[in-house]
């Protein structure tokens, strides 16, 4: 069981490139936010929601990269358990096909 179709449905969004979607709760839940650089229309970013309509999964496909020590894309996960703040992980080069 994937979030391949996520069953809230799919919305795009637009912002300054090189920022992140600044929502982490959705008032609809299991849906998937597709977040657009305004200007190139390129994606940096996508965000997944779970059923309480929090944020559960990212994918960045492109971000600041300094140390050229990330890979895009990659995925990090969402943690509640963790302070406020550092919710989002690191979860490593590999993509999760369960999200798509
Ligand atoms: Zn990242």
């Amino acid at each position: 069981m994937g979030m391949c179709k996520p069953s809230g449905g799919k919305f795009d969004m637009y912002g300054p490139y090189r920022s992140n979607i600044p929502q982490i709760w959705s008032e609809k839940p299991n849906i998937r936010i597709d977040y657009y650089d305004e200007i190139t229309g390129k994606l940096p970013q996508q965000r997944w929601f779970g059923p309480d309509g929090w944020a559960i999964w990212d994918r960045d496909w492109d971000h600041k990269n300094d140390h050229n020590n990330h890979k895009f894309p990659h995925d990090h996960y969402w943690d509640y358990t963790k302070p406020r703040g550092k919710e989002r992980q690191e979860y490593g080069p590999e993509i999760n096909m369960d999200y798509c």
